[in-house]
């Protein structure tokens, strides 16, 4: 089945930009895969997403972007997009249950995954008291003691912005030395309520009816194992983009990210776009993901209307 532009992606990213399509009478197509609404959906409350005073939560933020999207006459499909043709066009999609669909234009929206250590407890608390994200998840833990796990700039940015709800923030991180730059070290080093346990490797998240209570961990020099006492445990060991399905067919950065032209959403590829997560290794946040998918709705609606214009006077000659 052909379309004039296929979402692939049903985060805060691909439904603005299913709105933005929708409104423009380009009828997109959005492929909502197994994790409909993305990240958003697993946490609780969205307190920092504009136009919410008493907070929303984050399956219902995404229940109403989606809804807005239908509203507009945008179509939701279930699927998994498991390969991409990029080189012939119209652009082709191969899905997982079999199925083709191709398209004019393509937006790529399909997020970046929180990487996760595989520890025992880990994914039953994911919400109990473990996070991905110190942004979203923050303000949840007032007074409380709170653990990072990672050693990279995620964590040290973490740590530090965690030390404005915290009693206290120990960074735990699997060796000695931290891989995070001097400067985002010195910021957490000179912050008298980061703590830190060096050389320690994760290995259970412990937890009660009332959640997480703190993590085990061993010492790599000693070889014994401790319990860290915690309220929450933040992850920052990095994301991984989720672009498996494109098989090497855009240009992405050292970390796999997508890349685009700078200021806009256009991939190597014209006619191919790139918002949210999966080509965002900063900031990573709900709002700045649907600002980005907005711009891949516009930069796409130009392009479908200067790709149309084209074919006209081609067939009028
Ligand atoms: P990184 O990949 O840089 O760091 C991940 C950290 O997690 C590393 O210290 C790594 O340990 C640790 N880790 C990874 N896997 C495991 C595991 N299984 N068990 C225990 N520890 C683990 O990710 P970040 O998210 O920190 O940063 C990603 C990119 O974003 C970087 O380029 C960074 O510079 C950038 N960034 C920039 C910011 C800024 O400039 N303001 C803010 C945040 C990120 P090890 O060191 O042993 O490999």
């Amino acid at each position: 089945m052909h379309h004039k532009a296929i979402i692939i992606g049903t985060g805060p990213a691909g439904l603005t930009a299913a709105i933005y399509l929708a409104r423009a009478n380009m009828s997109p197509l959005v492929i909502e895969g197994i994790q409909p609404g993305g990240q958003l959906t697993t946490t609780t409350e969205v307190d920092n997403f504009p136009g919410f005073p008493d907070g929303i939560t984050g399956p219902e933020l995404m229940d109403n972007m989606r809804k807005q999207a239908l509203r507009f006459g945008a179509a939701i499909q279930s699927g998994r997009v498991k390969e991409v043709d990029f080189v012939h066009r119209p652009f082709t999609l191969f899905l997982e249950d079999g199925g083709q669909l191709t398209a004019d234009a393509v937006i790529i929206s399909t997020g970046a995954t929180a990487k996760k250590l595989g520890i025992t407890g880990e994914s039953d608390n994911i919400g109990k008291g473990v996070s991905t994200c110190a942004t979203c998840d923050g303000f949840f833990f007032r007074n409380k003691k709170i653990i990072v796990i990672g050693g990279g700039d995620t964590a040290m940015e973490e740590a530090n912005f965690l030390t404005r709800f915290a009693s206290e923030v120990r960074v735990v991180h699997r060796r000695e030395e931290l891989k995070a730059s001097k400067i985002m070290q010195a910021h957490a080093r000179g912050n008298t309520k980061v703590t830190w346990s060096l050389d320690r490797t994760p290995l259970e998240v412990m937890a009660g009816p009332l959640g997480v209570t703190g993590l085990k961990v061993r010492n790599n020099t000693t070889g014994q194992e401790e319990v860290l006492e915690a309220d929450g445990i933040f992850l920052a060991i990095g994301h991984t983009p989720n672009t498996g399905f494109l098989g090497g067919q855009l240009p992405t950065d050292e970390l796999g990210y997508l890349q685009v032209i700078p200021g806009t959403a256009q991939t190597a590829i014209p006619g191919v776009f790139a918002c949210g997560d999966v080509q965002d290794r900063i900031y990573r946040q709900a709002i700045t993901s649907a600002g980005s998918g907005c711009m891949a709705a516009l930069d796409a609606e130009r392009y479908l209307t200067e790709h149309a214009s084209v074919e006209q006077e081609l067939q009028v000659r």
